[in-house]
């Protein structure tokens, strides 16, 4: 059980309509207050309809990634002071799916990361190793170093760390509590500086209402980042009551 206030965050990814907006109503009705932090962050195109839905309820608005520039000549980007504009208090930067599928190294997500700490947004970032670093025995060597290069120079209570195991993502196959502690523990352990004991640090992939209990037992495992499971808002609000 960890000793800081738990976060759970629901990541949409490339998913929803403006026609979704009851989502946030059917989300809202199955909460149950527990003291949880709750963030969800669905794609850049409703960010504003859901600021809207969500004014007044103790769920938060975050983003999916944004530039690590401030506004400009940057034709299809999103900086992280348009994000405040719109509401958001968090945006997630660095996830796999963009560090693969669009070359993102761990000197752009440090630069995303500073941009939404000087926009006053507390940065997500994402870091994980592949599953051919795990079976090399290198996974945590492997991921610490992504967390010496994509973290900005930041107070603990300014940032979030979500570890993802790509292998984990997407696939249903969820790191096992004791997996997730020993990385968990590993990048505390590895925090520059003071403060380790106040951050937050989210465990994601494959985390559903079955698995987020022992996850959350877990002493290092301050909440989750949660993909699939956060589009059904009866199955996301059931995932945030057991957290
Ligand atoms: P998943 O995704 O819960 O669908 O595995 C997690 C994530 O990518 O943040």
């Amino acid at each position: 059980m960890s000793i800081r206030r738990p976060l759970i965050a629901g990541n949409w990814k490339m998913n929803g309509r403006v026609a979704d907006g009851a989502w946030a109503q059917r989300f809202r009705d199955s909460l149950t207050a527990n003291g949880t932090d709750i963030l969800v962050c669905p794609p850049a195109t409703l960010l504003h309809l859901f600021q809207g839905l969500f004014a007044g309820s103790p769920v938060a608005l975050g983003a999916q990634d944004c530039s690590p520039e401030p506004d400009g000549a940057y034709t299809g980007d999103v900086s992280a002071g348009m994000l405040k504009d719109l509401g958001c208090s968090h945006v997630i930067v660095g996830h796999s799916e963009r560090r693969d599928g669009h070359g993102e190294g761990d000197d752009l997500v440090r630069r995303k990361a500073g941009a939404a700490l000087r926009e006053g947004l507390t940065p997500i970032i994402c870091i994980g190793e592949q599953l051919k670093d795990r079976e090399a025995g290198i996974a945590i060597e492997t991921v610490l170093a992504q967390l010496a290069g994509s973290l900005p120079e930041a107070s603990a209570d300014d940032v979030v760390i979500a570890y993802e195991p790509v292998w984990a993502i997407g696939t249903g196959r969820s790191a096992g509590p004791d997996e997730a502690q020993e990385m968990h523990a590993a990048i505390r352990a590895a925090w520059p500086g003071d403060g380790a004991g106040r951050l937050r640090i989210l465990y994601g992939g494959s985390v559903k209402p079955e698995n987020v209990a022992a996850l959350m037992a877990c002493p290092d495992i301050d909440g989750a980042l949660v993909g699939g499971a956060s589009l059904d808002p009866h199955v996301f609000a059931r995932l945030v009551n057991l957290s």
